[in-house]
């Protein structure tokens, strides 16, 4: 296994439960790529270096086949979405608590999320399983939801966020409560198909709400450690791997280029001209803060929620996400924040709270974004600047330095727009394959794409058991 993020951990401790030896390459002195958690301002604060909330995590066949002991928190809501005027939407776990605060949108908000948060169950295997869906996923879902709302959902699901936003609500509100949910694509929202991570987002929050683990990320790589060293697993840390092992199976956490790099001449001229067009997207900005108190929120339902999006309306999310695609990244930032330490106190000593954001720049961006977001986050909550004790932040070269996989601090491993969302990395009949036997790619570049779901490195695992003939 090379690269120990939770797609490589989760391929590894698939090929070890099929009874294989496994080891385990990892640049870096710890374990777990994108899910680390460290004291990155001061002594006793914890803070997630990558991933932070896990509601792709919560819901991964991954994690669920995989029997991990990951002690979730389950904030009261999922999202918090602030407005100037002091008042707040909230993504609560009831579809109908959430569209009442929609007004004369509450309706559309309803009919489009609250038939797909209940057939979650039959969502899940399609959008996060491996690609392509097993044709009897397929079937089961459409049976579930009824040929109709199937492909209503699926053609919005593809659509533009910008469209679905403007097509279906009237109101500023449902508006860019709409957008904040789509920007985690990393799309401009008028670039195809952002509206579907809206929809997904948000029908996961009523399915199954935003939760992260107790203590930190690194709690989701600790229970995959955990379950590899009761079999035998070898971990070595601080090693590089420079080029392709020796071994009956080969399963690489990398990125199209780093595979390149690791084939040195092996790979088909054909093969590596492909991964070479494999395009990454913006980069992200990181802050962590230790603070002396929890938020100030001028929205009293922003305490309710681990997650909050700062970005006000539609046209102002929108100008944000444009940013990060041009190499102006002027304007106000649209910044994902979440609160850990109010519902989990171990990240933070008694009284103190913790605090991680960040906002998308351009690929690479040497921009210091501190006061920007900061600016954002005293907008909605005024006194937070007097909070700050300590704080750290990641520009994109430094997300890279920590992970190569970050390529200019591209967190979803490559552009997740329609020409990159199954075709990753290459259009090949199964993308988690190479050319060269027994060598399988399982990083964010193969599908379902970016996340803390281990569903890259579980089907790949899948596929080198089934082509080594020890599964059926
Ligand atoms: C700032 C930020 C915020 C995020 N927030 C969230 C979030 O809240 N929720 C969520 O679900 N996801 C989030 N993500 C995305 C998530 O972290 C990634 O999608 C996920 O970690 C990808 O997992 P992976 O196993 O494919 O790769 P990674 O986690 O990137 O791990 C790859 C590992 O391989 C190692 N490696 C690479 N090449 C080599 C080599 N040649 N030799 C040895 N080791 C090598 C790297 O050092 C790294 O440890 C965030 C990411 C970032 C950067």
């Amino acid at each position: 296994m090379i690269g120990s993020g939770p797609n490589g951990l989760a391929g590894a401790l698939t090929l070890a439960r099929a009874g294989l030896r496994v080891e385990v390459y990892e640049e870096q002195a710890t374990l777990g790529g994108g899910a680390r958690t460290a004291e990155l301002t001061l002594p006793g604060f914890r803070h997630d270096t990558c991933s932070a909330i896990h509601p792709l995590g919560r819901a991964s066949p991954a994690f669920r086949a995989l029997e991990l002991d990951v002690d979730w928190v389950e904030p009261p809501a999922a999202v918090a979405h602030p407005f100037d005027d002091g008042t707040a939407v909230v993504l609560e776990r009831s579809v109908e608590a959430t569209a009442s605060q929609l007004g004369s949108d509450g309706h559309a908000y309803a009919r489009l999320v609250g038939p797909l948060a209940e057939a979650w169950a039959g969502i899940a295997p399609v959008l996060l399983g491996p690609y392509p869906p097993p044709p009897r996923a397929l079937a089961a879902l459409a049976r579930s939801l009824g040929a109709g709302v199937l492909g209503r959902s699926a053609r919005l699901a593809l659509s533009d966020a910008r469209s679905v936003a403007e097509s279906l609500f009237a109101g500023e509100r449902a508006r860019g409560f709409f957008a904040g949910h789509a920007a985690h694509s990393l799309l401009p929202l008028e670039r195809r198909p952002s509206a579907g991570f809206g929809l997904s987002l948000a029908v996961l929050g009523h399915a199954l709400g935003w939760g992260f683990p107790r203590g930190g990320s690194a709690g989701i790589v600790e229970a995959l450690v955990e379950e590899l060293s009761r079999r035998g697993c070898v971990f070595h840390t601080s090693a590089r791997v420079d080029a392709l092992p020796a071994a009956d199976i080969v399963l690489a956490d990398v990125m199209p280029r780093e595979l390149v790099r690791l084939g040195g001449g092996r790979l088909p001229a054909r093969y590596v001209a492909a991964l070479s067009r494999y395009r990454h997207g913006p980069g992200a900005f990181k802050l962590d803060w230790a603070l002396d108190g929890a938020i100030p929120w001028r929205a009293e339902g922003c305490r309710r929620a681990a997650t909050v999006h700062l970005g006000g309306t539609l046209d102002e999310i929108s100008r944000s996400e444009r940013a990060a695609w041009s190499n102006d990244p002027g304007g106000r930032p649209f910044v994902l924040l979440a609160q850990h330490s109010l519902f989990d106190s171990t990240r933070a000593p008694a009284g103190k709270h913790t605090a991680w954001a960040y906002c998308h720049v351009p690929s690479g961006s040497r921009t210091d974004m501190t006061a920007a977001i900061e600016d954002q986050v005293e907008r909605f909550a005024p006194g937070f600047r007097e909070l700050i004790l300590a704080r750290s932040a990641l520009a994109p070269a430094e997300l890279e330095a920590r992970n190569r996989n970050l390529v200019g601090g591209d967190l979803n491993g490559g552009v997740m727009d329609l020409g990159q969302l199954v075709f990753r990395p290459v259009r090949r009949a199964n993308p988690y394959r190479t050319p060269l036997a027994g060598v399988y790619l399982c990083s964010s570049a193969t599908p379902p794409g970016g996340g803390v779901h281990g569903m890259c490195g579980l089907a790949a695992a899948q596929l080198a058991l089934r082509e080594l003939g020890r599964l059926s």
